[in-house]
């Protein structure tokens, strides 16, 4: 008999429950126990739809009120002595103070009413968050220090296994293995690296196992993601020594693995002494017979067949043929999975009843696949028969999906198909372009510009929202937006600024706002996605061949220049960002979805050209992001992203300025691809590694112009002229003077008008002092 589990839930409840508790209680409304309630309720739900769904187990410790890998910290007693916890302070406050921290000045608690000491003026900050491998989810980062030691610190996972218990379900727990949990975490002690608190952690996780053990637990999901990292060769090795000696005391273990090819580390994996082994059939489907072949037959196969990170629905025939192949081959027993958590997709359809029928027919979120791992295993077992209605809708489903002509068009295939040699070249080598370009802006010396947007105050939140219940007419939305344009033009004109924006007011999203416009784009009314603690995203679905039916920026950009004498630059978002914050389509390659949209994008760039804006942005924070978790990946990724930046950007003339814009980034290691991007200037963040990031740029001796963040639009302070002409003197001393520019790091549109303008008119004159210099 076939056995069907799930790696982890969706947390955050159909209605985003958990979201609206945790800020009610963070802003005092509730306290903790009824934020546990609604905790304790979630839970109790998710289980029952996976009991529903005729799972064998429920999944226990996936449930978190910020970040499972925080709960970690908590359950094995790390959290960092910076945060100076009094001995008897409540679990749950100190948890949201690690995820929060303090805010500056007289020790209140930004998070959670706790007993805490007084944090100082300077307040204490939060632990550090970082990307969930290639997801966009954001974990907590843990620490370690010369004080950290680990001991058993927490029941919650013990009292939630309680919980599922008494609520009659069969429990299989999950942990984030010891070699993850560290590989993810900072060391901070001088001198030592994380790797050496393996001995001192393994005996914690020894404790964990023996207690849930003692609770009747029969399976412990251990996920080990990093399996399938390019690890250095003492983890790798690791990984048998540590398994070992917590089999000892341990339930059976399920040992998780996903996102990434195992490669290497497959037959460690297999032959680790765990009773059971997941593996992600999604992105490797390629490794499944190694797999088999390699797992010993008295072990539990798991298959994860059903797509974790995407929202398509099943190939449900695709699926049943694998797996009748691994089950005539494995001997031991199969489970059928996801191919890893359910957090990465949205909890639901039936919240979509706005959503267009026959998309809607194509989808599967967290339920939905619940109930695909119902009919899978009903097929296994008991013959397809038994779930022929199902199967016939599944493929029914998916014919027409393939058949649609709104997902399949001629008119974009053809274009694709017809991208030339040259298509994704600018006409002239970056050196001519400069100077045709200064001849034409005669930009003073250390131009100023800005990354694009400005404050979003509440009265254009509240006319843009009010435009989209139908509650404001067009007419007066669009001089709502006409208006905030022209004060963002005129606070830069006063301010002295040399390379305006138009503000961005009427975009609430930077990918929204342009998947809205392009064809092959839907939107969920709610399709929430945890993005970290209560903030959730709703990633729009890139259903069929990208087109773009009309002009999107062009009215507004062309209305805030005929404003002003000075250059106003155009504002639109790449195709590698576009693609990166979407679902995406699983029929056809990534990189072929990423062109179409490029050569959507293009037209936007050339009817701004066509209408006199000589300075083009194409904004790509996200193009990192989509860098495959193996190396051996980046090379090919790197270059299809370069491309189709390139395409958008090429049907330009020598005159026409392209920018482009990234931050949250490390750009170190992939220097000779932004190069390639060639775009005439990066705009980058650089404030907060106080222009180290620059050095890179300098000895690489990038060719191109650059736009060095000198200050942080994170937070609410203003930086004076003299901070900001230090980072500048340090940029200065890396890159030829006569390639940089003056920026912000990002955007301005979290921030107050005050605050945007004391920091830009710094700003300005820190850049007037350096050309008075120079
Ligand atoms: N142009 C965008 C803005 O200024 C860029 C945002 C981003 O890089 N994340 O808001
Ligand atoms: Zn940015």
């Amino acid at each position: 008999m076939t056995c069907t589990h799930i790696l982890g839930f969706p947390r955050i409840g159909a209605r985003r429950e958990l979201k609206f508790a945790l800020e009610k209680h963070w802003r005092g409304e509730i306290d903790a126990s009824a934020l546990e309630a609604t905790g304790a309720d979630l839970r109790a739900r998710h289980w029952q739809a996976q009991r529903a769904a005729g799972l064998d187990f429920v999944t226990v410790g996936d449930f978190a009120y910020y970040d499972h890998v925080a709960n970690h910290i908590q359950l094995l007693g790390c959290e960092p002595a910076r945060f100076g916890f009094e001995a008897g302070a409540a679990e749950l406050s100190r948890y949201f103070t690690m995820a929060r921290g303090v805010a500056a000045q007289a020790g209140q608690a930004h998070g959670a009413h706790g007993a805490h000491r007084v944090h100082g003026a300077e307040g204490t900050r939060a632990l550090e968050m970082t990307k969930w491998f290639d997801t966009n989810y954001h974990y907590l980062v843990p620490e370690f220090d010369a004080a950290t030691q680990f001991h058993l610190n927490s029941t919650r996972l013990f009292d939630e296994v309680a919980q599922a218990l008494a609520l009659g379900h069969p429990v299989k727990a999950v942990l984030l293995g010891p070699l993850s949990f560290l590989w993810l975490g900072k060391e901070k002690q001088a001198g030592r690296d994380r790797f050496t608190r393996l001995e001192a952690l393994l005996p914690v996780y020894g404790q964990v196992l023996a207690r849930l053990k003692a609770q009747g637990v029969a399976w412990v999901q251990m996920d080990e993601p990093v399996l399938g990292l390019d690890l250095p060769d003492v983890w790798r090795h690791a990984f048998e020594r540590a398994y070992w000696q917590l089999a000892r005391s341990a339930p059976r273990l399920m040992l998780a693995t996903y996102f990434s090819p195992l490669a290497e580390n497959l037959r460690m994996a297999c032959q680790l002494p765990v009773a059971g082994l997941h593996v992600d059939a999604v992105r490797a489907p390629e490794e499944l017979p190694g797999v088999v072949d390699w797992l010993p037959a008295h072990k539990v196969l798991s298959v994860g067949i059903v797509d974790g990170r995407n929202i398509w629905r099943n190939d449900l025939d695709a699926a049943l043929e694998r797996l009748r192949t691994v089950r005539d081959k494995h001997q031991g027993e199969l489970w059928i999975a996801p191919s890893c958590s359910l957090l990465h997709v949205p909890s639901s359809l039936d919240a979509e009843p706005q959503l267009d029928a026959e998309i809607k027919s194509w989808l599967a979120c967290a339920s939905e696949k619940l109930d695909e791992l119902r009919v899978l295993r009903a097929a296994l077992d008991t013959g397809a028969a038994s779930v022929q209605a199902e199967l016939r809708a599944a493929r029914a489903a998916l014919a027409a999906r393939r058949a649609s002509p709104r997902v399949n068009r001629a008119d974009v295939a053809l274009r694709v198909a017809r991208t030339a040699r040259g298509d994704d070249q600018r006409r002239s080598p970056f050196a001519r372009r400069q100077a045709v370009q200064r001849a034409r802006h005669a930009l003073p010396a250390l131009p100023t510009t800005t990354i694009g947007s400005f404050p979003q105050t509440a009265d254009i939140r509240a006319a843009r929202a009010a435009f989209k219940r139908g509650d404001l007419d067009i007419g007066s939305y669009r001089a709502k937006m006409r208006a905030a344009i022209a004060l963002a033009v005129r606070k830069q004109e006063e301010l002295g600024i040399d390379v305006l924006v138009h503000g961005e007011a009427e975009r609430n999203d930077m990918v929204e706002y342009f998947g809205e416009q392009l064809d092959g784009f839907a939107f969920t009314a709610n399709g929430w996605v945890q993005s970290y603690g209560s903030r959730c995203v709703k990633p729009p679905v890139i259903y069929g061949d990208v087109a773009r039916p009309a002009p999107m920026t062009l009215e507004w950009t062309s209305y805030a220049q005929s404003l002003t004498q000075r250059p106003m630059k155009g504002m639109l978002t790449g195709p590698n960002t576009l693609l990166q914050w979407s679902f995406v389509r699983d029929d056809q390659p990534r990189s072929v979805t990423a062109e179409q949209i490029a050569w959507a994008m293009r037209d936007e760039v050339l009817d701004l050209e066509a209408a006199g804006i000589g300075i083009i942005q194409i904004d790509e924070p996200a193009l990192r992001e989509g860098l495959p978790l193996r190396r051996s990946g980046w090379k090919t990724y790197l270059a299809g992203a370069a491309r189709a930046f390139r395409i958008s950007a090429s049907g330009v003339g020598d005159q026409t300025q392209i920018h482009t814009h990234m931050c949250y980034c490390e750009f170190n290691d992939i220097l000779p691809e932004i190069a390639a991007l060639d775009a005439d200037v990066i705009t980058i963040e650089t404030s907060r590694s106080d222009m180290e990031l620059l050095r890179g740029f300098g000895d690489f001796k990038y060719p191109n112009e650059i736009g060095p963040g000198v200050y942080d639009i994170h937070s609410p302070r203003v930086p004076g002229t003299d901070e900001m002409l230090r980072l500048m003197r340090k940029a200065a001393a890396a890159i030829p003077v006569r390639n940089l520019w003056i920026n912000p790091d990002c955007g301005l549109k979290t921030r107050t008008w005050p605050e945007t303008e004391a920091a830009l008119a710094h700003m300005v004159a820190a850049a007037r002092i350096l050309r008075a210099e120079t």
